[in-house]
Order: C-alpha cells, then structure tokens, then sequence
C-alpha cells in the first residue's frame, strides 16, 4: 500500500501515521522528521532547509524533490509507505507521480482554531520521536521525560505554517481528487475515532 497523508500541520498525519504502521506494516516517511534528523546532525542540506522551517516556509521544491527522490529507491518492487507532509506543492505532487504509483491520499479536514490550539500544546519525545500533548509529564509511548516544544511550534510560526498551508498544500486537494485518488476524513475526533475511519475508507477490518 502507497499513501500520502494530506492535512495542515497538527491535523495529526503524525499520529495516524503511526498507528497506520502498527497496523500495516507499512514504512512511515516523514519529510519533516528527516530535515529535523539533519539539522540535528548539523548536514548541509539541515542548514539549508531550517532557514526556511524556522520561518514557517517550505523548503524549495527542488531540494525536498531530491531528497524523497534518494528516499523512494529504497523501496524495490511493491513495498509500502506512507509519505507524511510530501507532497506540498503541486510541483511535488507532479514530481511524485513521476516516481511512483499512489493508492490513496488520506485529507485530514480538521478547522484552523483547532489546529492553532493543537500545535500550542504539542509536545515531542526526545527519546523515540513520539508526539504528545503538554498535558503529559511523560512520553506515552517510550516513558520518557524528554518531552520538548519543536521550535516551529510556536505561535508566530504556526501562523505562517498555517498561512503556507492554505496558498500552497490545498491546491493538492483539488489535484488528488481529479485524480481520483482523494478520501477525506473529518479529523476533529480522538486519535481513535480517526483511525477507525481511515480504515473505513480504505475498506480495511479494523480488527
Ligand atoms: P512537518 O514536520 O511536516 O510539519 O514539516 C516541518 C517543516 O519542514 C515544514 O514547515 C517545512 O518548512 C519543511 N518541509 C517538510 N516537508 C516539506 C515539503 N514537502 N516541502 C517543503 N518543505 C517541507
């Protein structure tokens, strides 16, 4: 199975990515964990691509194109993935269509207060990578106490990234649905309920 989960920073493409994995077996390839491992490993292409995450931009579509380019050989015959926050532009999404062969993208329709409101309190694991909220002393998933605020979530960057959002991601809306590839969900419940229509739409036992 080949995905893209779609959505505005905090719809939780994240979070379902994860459970997504658990459930399917499937690779889980973030763009913005990668640039984030970069820059704490001090690589050129980190310096080049936090200029623009500390602003609240994207990335130039040349660089990230190269970089899931180098990212998808990895992935021989039919193995699956799911790509999180690529792509962004509709220059990436004609570029991916160039690489590979899709078989769903997931929207995460979540209203813009909500997400503000999400990405205040969100807080990630410097231990395992988890995503959590400020209202945890410890890491669901690994137990550690570790937890910090990443840099863009801030609220002058979470404008911006929400502002990026609406002028460039959501023309990928009307791109994938003339595909005929698009299934959207109404991401505003718990993580749970989610999860439980994302497997609706793809027709999958939830058992
Ligand atoms: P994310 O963790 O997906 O919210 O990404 C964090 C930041 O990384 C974004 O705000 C962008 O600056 C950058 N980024 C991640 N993926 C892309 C992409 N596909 N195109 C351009 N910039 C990206």
């Amino acid at each position: 199975m080949r995905l893209v989960l779609l959505g505005a920073p905090g719809a939780g493409k994240g979070t379902q990515a994860a459970l997504l994995k658990e459930k399917f077996n499937i690779a889980h390839v973030s763009t913005g964990d990668i640039f984030r491992e970069n820059i704490k490993n001090n690589t050129p292409l980190g310096s080049q691509a936090k200029t623009f995450m500390d602003k609240g931009e994207l990335v130039p579509d040349d660089i990230v194109m190269n970089m899931i380019a180098d990212k998808l050989k990895e992935f021989k015959d039919n193995a699956g993935f799911m790509l999180d926050g690529f792509p962004r532009t509709v220059k990436q999404a004609e570029f991916l269509k160039t690489q590979t062969k899709l078989d769903a993208v997931i929207l995460f329709d979540v209203p813009d207060d909500e997400i503000v409101r999400r990405l205040s309190s969100r807080r990630m694991c410097k231990a395992c990578g988890g995503i959590t909220d400020s209202s945890h002393k410890n890491c669901p998933s690994c137990g550690s106490s570790d937890l910090f605020t990443r840099d863009d979530d801030h609220e002058d960057v979470i404008k911006s990234r929400l502002k990026t959002f609406h002028e460039q991601t959501e023309k990928l809306i009307d791109f994938y649905r003339s595909e005929g590839l698009l299934l959207n969900v109404n991401a505003s419940g718990t993580p749970e309920e989610i999860f439980n229509s994302v497997l609706d739409l793809l027709n999958h036992d939830k058992n």
